[in-house]
């Protein structure tokens, strides 16, 4: 991700926003962190580019901002919802185009939407589907002991790898690892070629050394 020559302010530095603050400036973005809480503020100062104790429901604090300016604000108030809405109020009247709010539940999101925000996210809802996808497409039979720490296991292929080609999933870039087999519907593929695509379904039978397996597995 190249952010070098964005500008992001992220409202409100509970773990949520202490989490899109550091992902955003380890990218080379430039950020401004905001909390009404000076411990908080304190916290981030030393690796966001600006870190600012403010009460964003406040309408000249929040011009006194310049948020406007910024290509994304974040409002990541989850406990107290009052502040979470006004601060998104205040937050699209001062003119910002983009700006992004964590919601609790979809009540607050309806409300959310209906006051201007432009994205909502729930990332307790957000984050189960994504897990829920992951370990779906990471259906990985058991692993079958070779001996001398070697294994041989199956991934079925799910909606994440759809798409990709053997090729793609690098495994036998892995040290000892070998691709012994490919099957779809009946037919089965010795050492396949590695520019074919994969369907959902798909077996994919490799084999090497268990922990490089494992490695390599939880990073597909
Ligand atoms: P999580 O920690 O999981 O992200 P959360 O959003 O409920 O959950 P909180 O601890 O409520 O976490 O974090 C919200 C942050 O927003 C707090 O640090 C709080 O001080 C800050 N905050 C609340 N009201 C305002 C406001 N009016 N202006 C700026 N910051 C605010």
């Amino acid at each position: 991700m190249k952010s070098g020559d964005k500008q992001y302010a992220v409202i409100g530095l509970g773990r949520f926003g202490l989490s899109v603050c550091q992902e955003l400036q380890q990218a080379g973005a430039e950020v401004l962190a905001i909390d009404i809480d000076e411990d908080r503020v304190r916290a981030v100062a030393g690796f966001v580019s600006q870190a600012l104790v403010a009460n964003c429901t406040n309408e000249e604090t929040v011009a006194e901002l310049r948020l406007s300016d910024y290509d994304m604000v974040m409002v990541s108030i989850g406990a107290d919802v009052n502040a979470s809405i006004l601060t998104t109020l205040v937050v699209k009247e001062a003119g910002v185009k983009n700006v992004w709010v964590k919601a609790n539940d979809k009540k607050h999101s309806k409300i959310l939407h209906k006051i201007g925000a432009d994205h909502v996210i729930m990332p307790e809802r957000d984050m189960g589907v994504r897990v829920a996808r992951k370990m779906l497409d990471r259906r990985v039979l058991e692993f079958q002991e070779l001996g001398s720490d070697l294994a041989m296991t199956e991934i079925v292929v799910g909606s994440r790898l759809l798409g990709k080609t053997l090729g793609d999933l690098a495994l036998c870039k892995e040290q000892g690892v070998q691709v012994l087999g490919f099957k779809r519907g009946p037919d089965i593929t010795k050492a396949p070629e590695l520019d074919r695509t994969l369907e959902i379904g798909d077996l994919i039978i490799i084999a090497g050394p268990r922990e490089t397996l494992s490695r390599k597995l939880s990073s597909l």
